[in-house]
């Protein structure tokens, strides 16, 4: 579904990754874990084409996303298009990034009329059966102050999937909660796991990765330094990095 091949994006003169390979077949989740700095966030955020990158291809479904070879050149696709490809795409932030002055409800729907085309009566049903998968339907009319931070996140999570994305980035998803609801939004991406969908989390939770993931990728300095089963790489850590960082982990 996904196929990454020999990307590199730089910020000014720092290279933040450095020719990193990755695919994620239909289906699959895949957990990134590293370090602070290693490039995981960055990673996730050329996918969802966030951020432009200088090498490499990025590939959904055979397509390759955010440029195009015109005359033997790479140029970048219009904002048009990229909004199109990156609505491929459901992005899960850490810090929520909800509409302040709409309800959960609307929160959901504005999307499904505006850009999936709904009418006001279908977005709203729709919006409603998702917040209901993410127990939230009791609170359709609460805005996002009204929301705890881990009731906030499960409104994102249905706002992303509610547009029926063919694979869901979650970029640190529980790090800016209370340890209290950490488990609430863990249960929802594990239900949507359950469900088949494809993700690819970016995560400090490795007790989680472990369970949930069909590969964890084991990112440093911009490179994919190790990736495999989540038995093996937690198991029978290869590299001496891995096995320090896991140390460090608890
Ligand atoms: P963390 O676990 O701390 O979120 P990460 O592995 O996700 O780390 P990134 O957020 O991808 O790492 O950052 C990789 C490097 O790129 C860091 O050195 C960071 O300072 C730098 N960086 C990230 N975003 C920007 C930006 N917008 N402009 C300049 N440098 C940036």
């Amino acid at each position: 579904l996904i196929d990454i091949q020999d990307l590199h994006k730089s910020y000014d003169t720092l290279e933040v990754l450095k020719g990193v390979n990755l695919s994620v077949k239909v289906g699959e989740v895949v957990s990134i874990i590293g370090s602070s700095g290693s490039g995981k966030t960055t990673l996730l955020r050329c996918i969802n084409l966030l951020e432009a990158f200088q090498g490499g291809r990025i590939l959904v479904d055979g397509q390759p996303i955010g440029y195009r070879e015109r005359d033997g050149k790479r140029v970048r696709d219009s904002e048009r298009r990229i909004a199109q490809q990156r609505a491929m795409t459901g992005m899960v932030f850490q810090q929520f990034n909800l509409f302040p002055h709409l309800s959960a409800l609307d929160n959901i729907t504005l999307g499904l009329t505006k850009v999936r085309g709904l009418s006001r009566a279908e977005a709203v049903e729709q919006a409603e059966g998702w917040l209901e998968r993410v127990g939230m339907l009791a609170h359709l009319h609460h805005r996002p102050s009204q929301l705890s931070g881990g009731q906030q996140q499960r409104v994102a999570i249905a706002r992303a999937v509610a547009m029926k994305p063919k694979v869901m980035l979650f970029d640190e998803a529980t790090s800016a909660l209370d340890p209290e609801r950490v488990a609430e939004v863990l249960d929802t991406i594990r239900g949507l796991a359950q469900d088949g969908m494809t993700m690819v989390l970016v995560t400090h939770e490795m007790r989680f990765a472990r369970e949930v993931s069909d590969q964890v990728v084991f990112m440093n300095a911009g490179r994919i330094e190790e990736q495999g089963p989540p038995q093996r790489l937690f198991g029978f850590p290869q590299s001496t990095r891995l096995r320090d960082f896991l140390a460090r982990s608890g």
